[in-house]
This record gives structure tokens, C-alpha cells and sequence, in this order.
């Protein structure tokens, strides 16, 4: 039978060829198979362990050029893994000892070489157990220092490197912390799932990766947050050509599946030792500054300035009070007439929300919504508007006033939302009104979701018999492949592009092309934010087919916009008997 022999690769560090002979017959006999090589000097031993590698090292005591205790030093400092064993004639107990305690594994005498071969094999099983602990270790440290799936430094390793920093900076040294954080994040998951929302992230930490050079330190905080510390950065004005060029990185469409999608960042920045001393204080002012950057919305930044407290305090505040506004009725609807452009009449009316928190002015939904999008309070919030909207409508038809359309605003994830349709049918049994006088309005972003699932809601609900329009149409993802599929009614022209006007400008070009768009489509169109006699003009001449604004009313109370459909009817029935 023939046995494998084991390959065992010896460095000896001795001066006497012979001796190294006896060692290397003595593990031959034992059943290696030895590649050795011999030294004798500390720089052929340095160079040697650098350039190859050892299961082992064994060493004489006593070279005419180098003692054990001093080649053992060289050994350590090279590889901390090979074992050290001194083979030596005569050496002191107190010598032994002493390396034993330095790091060698173990010592034999040249007339007791017998011991050679069991010492050797137990030091192999030792360092192959020590080996696998490493590797348990590494990667035990990985999962609790590195984000799994970015690769980035985590949390509990940012907090680290930035408490021992603090600790070991002078005052004359500085360092920002930048916290990138991405906008409408939620949304792309909600959309198109967590798998498309990872690709985001693992996207964006490559991205972050090149803007950040080999000093600064980039960590993933959680969820969207993205954190960067960048040594010697003290003025606002570097930290702002870095913020650019994070914005820039994100520019680049993100090409996931066949979405393109187009996802912003806010940027928020605080520096050391101006903003804090201590790294939670520092930490807490980067928040504060990324808070104010994200309420201005786009692809923002902003610097920490001690002002900027009051925003979290207040929003916390408002986040609390929302909880319990619809509970104690505190929510309002006004609703903005929209008019048919040629003939003046009142087609319908877009209902919208207000808050009126006691002891308060109303607030815009602008400063609400978004936090009832956030924790998820848009979905009972969206309900309460849909019904008292259908409520209101079919009270004032019971009131004699002509039939209108009440056009109701619904986010995102209310669209998402399982069973919409059937909530909608039971809203509109309840009230009574016919499905015709509803109209759901929603933004391009729905389309982010896969278009079937799009449209097969969009197909429940018309079959509901209501109408759907695209609300603010041309600022979000538009990709006009989808309006073709999509059963829908009716686009709104963007404010943006309405207010804008001025003969000739691009904006008067992106007008004409939604209206002409629009109508190839057989949909209706009606411009929003008409503020001037000659913006109705332009839109009129170009074939526009609906308005709303402030030129022909402001969002009213219900019983003012019931005053003004009354004035109105008035109106156009005196001029018709007038023409008649
Ligand atoms: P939107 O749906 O695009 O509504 C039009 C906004 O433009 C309203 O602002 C309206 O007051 C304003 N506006 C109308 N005409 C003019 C004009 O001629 N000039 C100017 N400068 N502004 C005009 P508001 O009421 O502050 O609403 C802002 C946004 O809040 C709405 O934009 C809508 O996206 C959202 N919103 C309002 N109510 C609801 C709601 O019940 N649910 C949801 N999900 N969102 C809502
Ligand atoms: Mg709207
Ligand atoms: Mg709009």
C-alpha cells in the first residue's frame, strides 16, 4: 500500500550543514515529505520568510550571527501564524523560557531529536485550528463591521472610526461629515419592490465610491442613508463642490431592468469641531443639516447652522399632532373650480386638503403631506378626503346646483394600495354619487411599477365608471410609451410649464407638445396655475381644452364654491337669453 507522504516546507535557521541534515532525516523518517532551506543570517532569514512561504521554522540557539530570541523576533515580525521551534545543543532554561514567552512553540534538544516529529505534527494540527479561528474571526468582524449588501462599512463601524478619530485628533485638525440621503427611496421599493431598491443602493455605494478619495471614509447607515467622513475639510465651500459632485454621480440614470430610473439625493453636512465636539452632537447637526436640505427638495445640500434645530423639533412635533388629526376632524377640503375654456362653465372642481390644527393658521398640504407619506397616514387620511369629496359633490346636486366633477389627489401608495377599487365602490355607494362626478388624479410616478400592474388597477378603475387624470404632467417620469397603454382621461399640464409663459420660450413648446400629445391621444387637457389674461389667451389659441387657477378662483370653502357655481350658471344662462 503506498501512503501519501505529508509535504511539510521547514525554513532552518542554522549555521552547521550537518545538524540541518539530522533534522531534516529525522521528519523525512517521521513521514514528510521536506522541502527545507537554510539560513543563517538575519537578512537571508528576513528576505527568505518575505518572499516564500513556511509551514515551520526551526532554529538553532546559538549562530555565530544571530541567537534564537533575535531570529524569533524577525520571524514575528514577518508572520505571526508559523511556528517557532528552537532545536538547540545546549541552551539555558532561563533563554528558553524567555522565548517561550515571546512567541516559540517550543524547544528540543540536538540529542533528543526523537521529540522532533510529534512536536511538528502537533504545532501543524495547532495552526491549522488557529487558521480556521482566523477566518471564523474575519469574517465574524465583516458581518459586524460591513454592510452585507453594499460591502460598505456599517453603522457600528462608522461610530467607531469616528469616536476613535475624535479621540486621537488635535484641535487643529477637522474633518466633515457628509449624510446622503436618497429622495422618494421608499417609493422605488414600494414600486417596483425590494430587489429594484437594492440594485439602487449596491448602484449607488459604487458611485459614492468614486466621488470619495482613498482617505475618506464611506459607510452605509441603513436603509437609504449614505454617510462619508472626510479628513481636513473645514470650509463650507469645498464641502459644497464635493455635495456637487455626489449630485452629479447621481445623474447617471439607473438602468434597472427595463426602468430607467432617476433618483436624487439630499446631502447634509456638519464639521468637526466646529458643529461638535462630541461625535453624537456632530452626528445629530449632519441630520439636522440633511432635514433641511431634503424639505428643499431635488437634489439639495445644506451645511449645519445652528437655526436649523427648530426644523426637527418641529417636524417631530407635527408627526405627533398627525397622528390624532384625523381623529379629531381636524382636516379640511377647499376646492378650486376648473373651467371649460370656451364656454366658461364650471366642469368640475379639485379637492384639497388642509390641515387646521387648533390655535393655527390652515396648513398647506405641502408641509403635511409628505409626512402622512411617510408614516403610512396617507392611507386612512386619502379615504377620509375621497369620502367627504364624494359627499360634498352629491350634496350639492341634491342642492340643485348643475352636476360637477370632484377631482380628488391620490398618492402613490394609496394607488398601490390592495383593494382600492373596491374601497372607491363602497365610498360612492355610501354617498350616494354617481361614479362619473369622481375623478382620481395621479402623478406620472405610478408608472414606475411594472405597467401591467399599472394598468390592470387603472382598467378596475374605470371600470367603476370614474375618470382618471395625470396631474402635474411633464415633471416626473415620463416616459410617453406608457400614455399610450394607459386608460386614462385626462393630462394636466404642469403649473411649472403654465406660469413660464412667455411668447416663444422652451416651456411654451412643452405646452404645445402635451396638448397636441394629449389630443392624438383623445384625451382631455387641462392646463393648471392660470394666473393671466394672457396666459388663457396662448392656451386658448393652442387648443387647450380646461383651465384652473387663480385668475378664475383660489381654493374656497364648499359653500363659497357652491355661491360661485350658482353666479356662474346665473351668468351664462343671462347671456344666453341675451344672445337668444
Ligand atoms: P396639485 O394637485 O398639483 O394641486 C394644485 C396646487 O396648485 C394646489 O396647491 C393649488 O392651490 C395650487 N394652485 C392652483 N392654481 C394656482 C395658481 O394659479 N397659482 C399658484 N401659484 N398655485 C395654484 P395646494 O392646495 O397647496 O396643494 C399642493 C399639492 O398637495 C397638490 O398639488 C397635491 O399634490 C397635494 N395634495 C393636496 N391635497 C391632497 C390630497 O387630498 N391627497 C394627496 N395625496 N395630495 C394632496
Ligand atoms: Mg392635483
Ligand atoms: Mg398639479
Amino acid at each position: 500500500m503506498i501512503t501519501m507522504k505529508k509535504e511539510l516546507r521547514v525554513l532552518v535557521v542554522e549555521d552547521s550543514e550537518d545538524d540541518a541534515e539530522l533534522v531534516r532525516n529525522e521528519l523525512a523518517d517521521g513521514g514528510f515529505a521536506v522541502a527545507h532551506k537554510r539560513v543563517e543570517t538575519a537578512a537571508s532569514l528576513k528576505a527568505t520568510l518575505e518572499h516564500e512561504s513556511w509551514d515551520m521554522v526551526i532554529c538553532d540557539h546559538n549562530l555565530p550571527a544571530l541567537d534564537s530570541l533575535a531570529a524569533l523576533a524577525i520571524v514575528r515580525e514577518v508572520t505571526v501564524a508559523v511556528p517557532f521551534i528552537i532545536v538547540s545543543g545546549l541552551i539555558p532554561d532561563e533563554v528558553a523560557i524567555e522565548a517561550m514567552r515571546r512567541g516559540a512553540r517550543d524547544f528540543i534538544r540536538k540529542d533528543n531529536l526523537s521529540k522532533l516529529v510529534p512536536i511538528v505534527e502537533r504545532e501543524l494540527q495547532e495552526a491549522a485550528v488557529r487558521a480556521d479561528l482566523k477566518v471564523a474571526q474575519d469574517s465574524l468582524h465583516n458581518v459586524s463591521h460591513f454592510d452585507s449588501l453594499t460591502g460598505l462599512p456599517n453603522r457600528e463601524h462608522l461610530f467607531k472610526h469616528l469616536k476613535s478619530k475624535m479621540a486621537c485628533t488635535g484641535n487643529d485638525l477637522s474633518f466633515a461629515v457628509f449624510l446622503i440621503d436618497l429622495n422618494r427611496f421608499r417609493q422605488v421599493t414600494k414600486s417596483l419592490g425590494m430587489w429594484a431598491g437594492n440594485k439602487v443602493l449596491v448602484e449607488t455605494a459604487e458611485r459614492l465610491r468614486v466621488v470619495f478619495g482613498e482617505n475618506d471614509f464611506i459607510a452605509r447607515l441603513g436603509a437609504d442613508t449614505f454617510v462619508a467622513v472626510v479628513p481636513n475639510l473645514d470650509q463650507d465651500a469645498r464641502a459644497e463642490e464635493i455635495a456637487k459632485a455626489i449630485h452629479n454621480c447621481m445623474d447617471e440614470v439607473f438602468q434597472i431592468d427595463e426602468h430607467d430610473l432617476f433618483v436624487k439625493a439630499s446631502v447634509g453636512v456638519s464639521f468637526y469641531p466646529k458643529d461638535g465636539q462630541e461625535w453624537d452632537d456632530l452626528f445629530k447637526n449632519a441630520e439636522s443639516a440633511l432635514h433641511n436640505a431634503k424639505a428643499a427638495g431635488g437634489r439639495s445640500y445644506q451645511a449645519y447652522r445652528p437655526e436649523m434645530d427648530a426644523y426637527g423639533k418641529e417636524r417631530l412635533v407635527m408627526e405627533s399632532a398627525l397622528h390624532h388629526a384625523l381623529a379629531q376632524e381636524e382636516f379640511v377640503l377647499h376646492y378650486q373650480p376648473q373651467f371649460n375654456l370656451f364656454d366658461g362653465q364650471i366642469i368640475g372642481a379639485e379637492a384639497l386638503l388642509r390641515w387646521h390644527q387648533p390655535g393655527s393658521a390652515l396648513i398647506p398640504p405641502g408641509k403635511f403631506v409628505p409626512i402622512l407619506e411617510e408614516t403610512g397616514l396617507i392611507v386612512p387620511v386619502g379615504e377620509w378626503v375621497l369620502r367627504a369629496a364624494c359627499k360634498q359633490n352629491k350634496q350639492w346636486q341634491d342642492d340643485g346646483l348643475p352636476p360637477i366633477c370632484v377631482a380628488v389627489n391620490l398618492s402613490v401608495i394609496q394607488f398601490r394600495q390592495p383593494g382600492l377599487a373596491q374601497i372607491i365602490k363602497k365610498i360612492l355607494k355610501e354617498t350616494g354619487l354617481s361614479p362619473e362626478y369622481l375623478e382620481l388624479e395621479i402623478t406620472e410616478n405610478i408608472a414606475m411599477h411594472s405597467e401591467e400592474a399599472t394598468i390592470a388597477t387603472l382598467d378596475e378603475l374605470r371600470a367603476i365608471g370614474i375618470q382618471i387624470s395625470i396631474d402635474d404632467f411633464g415633471t416626473g417620469y415620463s416616459s410617453l410609451s406608457y400614455l399610450k397603454r394607459f386608460p386614462i382621461d385626462r393630462l394636466k399640464i404642469d403649473q411649472s410649464f403654465v406660469r413660464d409663459h412667455q411668447d416663444g420660450t422652451n416651456d411654451d413648446g412643452i405646452v404645445m407638445a402635451i396638448i397636441g400629445m394629449g389630443h392624438g391621444l383623445k384625451l382631455k387637457v387641462i392646463a393648471e396655475g392660470v394666473e393671466t389674461k394672457a396666459q388663457v389667451d396662448f392656451l386658448k389659441l393652442k387648443g387647450c381644452d380646461e383651465v384652473q387657477g387663480y385668475l378664475y378662483g383660489k381654493p374656497m370653502e364648499a359653500c363659497n364654491l357652491a355661491l360661485l357655481m350658482t353666479e356662474t350658471t346665473r351668468s351664462n344662462k343671462e347671456i344666453c337669453e341675451v344672445m337668444a
